[in-house]
């Protein structure tokens, strides 16, 4: 099974919008592209709306049904580790191998020892066909990198062996993830990390490392624009590299797991694959759930009421919330508006302080990245949500169109 160059993650927390995702990724794919629509959601988001896997496989099935979608799609269990991925066996094709809890773990010196043998050939001045500067490889670096990647590269190993077992080879995609770490893995322990997987016989399609800057929830890259840059071009480059010397998939390619909108970035990414001819996987997840709100606020009447209820839930409940992803945001509690304030606010008003359009007069991303931390409150309301999302779902489908083709596709294949 093979993921095609190009694909988007599109996460849907309430699994109410397959369709209007579908429609924005076809409505790009008539341009003449061919990007895979992949359906992921992480068993965090699972354990916090109260669905099963098999809701997503069903939302994806549906959607694929509805609009005679006919190319490849995926279902996507995400961020996954041993002892979580069971549950995901029948219902997902696509596996993101969670291994960041493992960076750092000891390996045994034997283990450390013959991995820093086998790069023998590797030390000195080794050149990686289009970057600058040679790689300067010595002794005591493979040592530190074996010894902090090792055991998540076998943890890697050892879930797609019993997915493997599971599944059969050949029958699920396979991509590694190590995001959600603090530091960000440099090209040259990137380039390691993946003889590692070779070598253990891991054939993964899709890596997705942890990049320079910050990757706030719901709202813009922060950070220098031209060391993503410099680093996302390495990357791209020690995978090429990668695949023809350590004989990985040729279809081997970055996955960037976004946090949502990480527009800055976009139109980067776009020139560096576009250069090498390379493809993409990108993920995003919460950017749905806040068109959702978007839209019913939109929509006006009941609509608006509860997209109220949910700010006056999530601001009563900050701390609470907030408390998850306290690394991933970075909320000035004096720019909140009071519940009084958002009370008195129009549908126009309201979707335009909450829409990611950062030069909109309205826009407050205080208030964005508080309502992205906060689907639990919906999730808890139940029926008093989901039945809205029903009611209203023409104007929420479209806002969920909108976003990820006009704010997204476009400026990521520049469409
Ligand atoms: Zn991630």
């Amino acid at each position: 099974m093979k993921l095609g160059k190009y694909s988007i993650g599109v996460g849907d927390r309430f699994t109410h919008q397959g369709r209007a995702q579908l429609r924005a990724i076809m409505k790009a794919n008539e341009t003449g592209l061919e990007i895979n629509p992949v359906w992921n959601k992480s068993n965090r988001e699972h354990i916090y709306v109260g669905t099963v896997p098999a809701d997503t496989r069903k939302e994806a099935d549906e959607a694929v049904k509805a609009l005679n979608y006919t190319g490849p799609y995926f279902v996507d269990a995400d961020h996954i580790n041993l002892s979580s991925v069971s549950k995901y066996v029948d219902s997902s094709d696509f596996f993101t191998l969670d291994v960041a809890s493992f960076i750092g773990k000891e390996s045994s010196k034997e283990d450390v020892d013959a991995f820093v043998a086998s790069c023998e050939k590797y030390v000195g001045e080794l050149q990686i066909p289009g970057i600058e500067k040679p790689l300067h490889i010595i002794k005591e670096l493979l040592n530190k990198i074996a010894g902090k990647f090792l055991a998540a590269t076998q943890h890697a190993s050892d879930i797609y062996e019993y997915l493997k077992k599971e599944k059969g080879e050949g029958n699920f995609i396979t991509e590694v993830s190590m995001d959600e770490v603090e530091s960000p893995q440099t090209p040259v322990e990137m380039l390691f990390i993946l003889k590692m997987l070779a070598d253990k016989g891991v054939p993964v399609q899709t890596i997705a490392p942890k990049f320079t800057g910050r990757f706030n929830k719901g709202v813009d890259y922060v950070g220098d624009l031209d060391q993503f840059a410099k680093e996302f071009e390495e990357d791209v480059l020690v995978l090429d590299f990668a695949v023809k010397e350590f004989g990985l998939p040729e279809e081997l390619k970055l996955s960037v797991h976004s946090g949502s909108d990480k527009f800055s970035i976009y139109p980067i990414m776009a020139e560096v694959i576009a250069k090498y001819d390379k493809g993409l996987h990108l993920k995003t997840a919460g950017t749905t759930w806040l068109e959702e709100v978007i839209g019913l606020a939109v929509a006006g009447g009941e609509g608006l009421e509860l997209a109220k209820k949910i700010y006056e839930n999530s601001y009563n409940r900050q701390e609470e919330l907030c408390a998850p992803y306290a690394d991933v945001i970075d909320i000035d509690g004096s720019k909140l508006p009071s519940v009084e304030e958002v009370n008195s606010w129009s549908s126009d008003k309201y979707a335009d302080t909450l829409r990611h359009i950062p030069e909109h007069p309205d826009y407050n991303s205080n208030f964005r990245q508080l309502i992205h931390v906060a689907y639990k409150v919906a999730a808890e309301m139940g029926n008093e949500y989901t039945d809205m999302l029903v009611k209203f779902d023409n104007v929420v489908g479209s806002c969920v169109e909108e976003n990820i083709y006009d704010r997204h596709l476009k400026r990521l294949f520049s469409i």
